[in-house]
């Protein structure tokens, strides 16, 4: 692989929003905000471009007591803070936050290039995305509503009738992934402030700036000083927060290993779990060839593969098998890798380690029989965009890339004949976050909408939960929960039932 990399990583920080949440000497220094300051300390960590490894920033790391101090602020004060606010107020602090947003939406698309090495289409796309997130808020009020039951038709609840309301929890912990740093931090706070939730952050360790630079604008646009706190512990140290009985619910997004331990150290809490993935995609013989591989393709390498929605297995019926896999190895090699502040489609991996089980996923497959078509080598942590055939679906059951979840741009491809039995063996993962179905027999369609195991379906699309119009969420070991405009609002949200009684008081009407 051919990689140049001409210049250091250095992070823009002319404007004002880096001047007041860091310290500025060569590097910015962040501080987080932690439920009523910009904390400061004396242990500071770095921070590290995933473009070059050097380091670009750091912050002021949290001490034990900074956190529980922050934790009881934001228990004690801010939840009845927000939760004190009209929904009305909330909407519009919601929407000074987008503005905001726009106004600093340069220094966002720097801090995730940078920070995260997304090409500067692919940042852009998660600014433009966040921000849209934020301005359609207004679609998650309906599910705030609730709903009356009236007693008539049982006995024991005659004269009387229930009002079931939606109220809030009271302190969200959201636990963001590396991969969307702004737009997971943006989508858990707006759909649980927007139900009256006051939020903590625990950003992923990678690439904490995003958040950072968030929680400055959030609390300029008012949000309460007491009901935000963004606490950059790394995940070995975030016991203290997902063990808090303080904290009512957990909306986690990252990997199926780390959300079980979540699980078992959460106790009893709400808990949405949006969880690994992959996706397989299925092309029928009635698919248009040339449209369903450059989707496949996109849905292989965008953001390097490094999504939770990427196309990590194609299976392609005979009839069209050699013709599909020609097209999907010429768009392939189209895509160009580098550094992401030069003329390239994809950048780097988030780190080595992950670059490095990539190789290891090759090499796998490898000893399986299977064949490199094109992609397959990296530089440090640069990969090439890779597709390994594999010949029979019995030993792609037994490989890596179908047991676990390889974060990079790479996918299998193999041929099938008996649909019924691809249905089975796409099913037998253990990951169930979507698929997707190119063609247009729609038997064969509605044969597997109906049988995937899968959270959702796209139809002529690469799986894309973009800023979750449509709602996602995995089954299996895929996740718990829905996230997407207004069905979060059920996870952060808890049923009150209040029921009156009018018994004997003569003033009983039936309905
Ligand atoms: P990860 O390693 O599981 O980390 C996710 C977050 O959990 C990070 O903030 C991490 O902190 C934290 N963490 C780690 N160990 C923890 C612990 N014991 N207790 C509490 N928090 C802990 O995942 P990632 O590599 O950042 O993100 C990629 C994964 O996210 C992939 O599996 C992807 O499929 C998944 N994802 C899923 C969706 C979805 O919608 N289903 C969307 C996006 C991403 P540190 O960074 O400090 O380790």
């Amino acid at each position: 692989m051919d990689i140049v990399i001409r210049e250091p990583v250095k992070l823009n920080i002319e404007s004002e929003i880096f001047r007041e949440i860091a310290d500025i000497d060569e590097i910015p220094v962040f501080k987080p905000y932690m439920a009523d300051i910009f904390y400061k300390s004396k242990i500071i960590a770095d921070i590290k471009s995933p473009i070059d490894q050097s380091k670009i920033a750091g912050f002021f790391k949290p001490d034990k007591e900074s956190v529980k101090l922050a934790i009881e602020n934001i228990h004690s004060k801010g939840k009845t803070q927000v939760r004190n606010l009209p929904g009305e107020k909330r909407i519009e602090i919601i929407q000074k936050i987008a503005d905001l947003m726009e106004v600093f939406a340069d220094d966002f698309v720097d801090v995730l290039v940078k920070n995260t090495g997304k090409t500067y289409s692919s940042a852009r796309g998660e600014v433009e995305g966040s921000i849209d997130r934020l301005r359609r808020a207004h679609l998650d009020l309906k599910r705030m509503q609730g709903d009356f039951v009236p007693g008539d038709w049982d006995e024991h609840t005659l004269e009387s009738e229930a009002i079931i309301k939606r109220e809030p929890y009271g302190v969200v912990l959201a636990i963001v992934p590396f991969n969307y740093p702004l737009f997971d931090v943006v989508n858990k706070f707006v759909y649980s402030f927007l139900s009256g939730n006051a939020v903590i952050v625990k950003p992923a360790s990678a690439n904490p700036i995003a958040s950072f630079c968030f929680s400055f604008i959030a609390l300029k646009a008012g949000v309460p000083e007491n009901a935000l706190a963004i606490i950059p512990l790394s995940g070995k140290e975030s016991g203290v927060l997902v063990e808090d009985s303080r904290i009512n619910v957990i909306s986690f997004t990252g990997s199926s290993k780390t959300g079980k331990e979540v699980i078992k150290k959460a106790g009893i809490k709400q808990l949405v779990m949006e969880l690994g993935g992959g996706d397989p995609a299925f092309v029928l013989e009635d698919a248009d060839i040339e449209i369903s591989a450059s989707k496949i393709a996109t849905g292989i390498t965008s953001f390097s593969g490094q999504r939770c929605d990427a196309i990590k297995i194609v299976l392609v019926e005979n009839s069209i098998y050699d013709h599909v896999k020609e097209r999907i190895i010429n768009e392939l090699s189209k895509i160009k890798v580098g550094d992401p502040r030069e003329n390239t489609d994809i950048g780097p991996l988030i780190d080595e380690r992950t670059a490095i089980l990539f190789e290891k996923a090759v090499e796998d497959a490898l000893n399986k029989g299977g064949k490199i078509l094109v992609g397959g080598s990296r530089w440090r942590n640069y990969v090439e965009p890779t597709l390994v055939e594999i010949d029979d679906m019995e030993t792609m059951k037994t490989t890596m890339m179908f047991q676990e979840e390889i974060f990079a741009p790479i996918a299998l491809i193999v041929a099938f004949g008996n649909l019924d039995y691809a249905i089975k063996t796409v099913n037998e993962r253990k990951y169930g976050l979507d698929a997707a179905i190119f063609g247009k027999d729609i038997n064969k369609i509605r044969k597997l909408v109906r049988l995937l195991d899968v959270g959702a379906i796209y139809i002529n699309e690469y799986p894309r939960h973009g800023i979750g119009y449509y709602p996602f969420g995995g089954r299996k070991e895929s996740g718990i929960g829905r996230e997407g405009i207004g069905y979060s609002i059920e996870y952060v949200t808890a049923i009150k039932t209040i029921v009156y009684n009018y018994k004997g008081k003569g003033i009983w009407e039936y309905m």
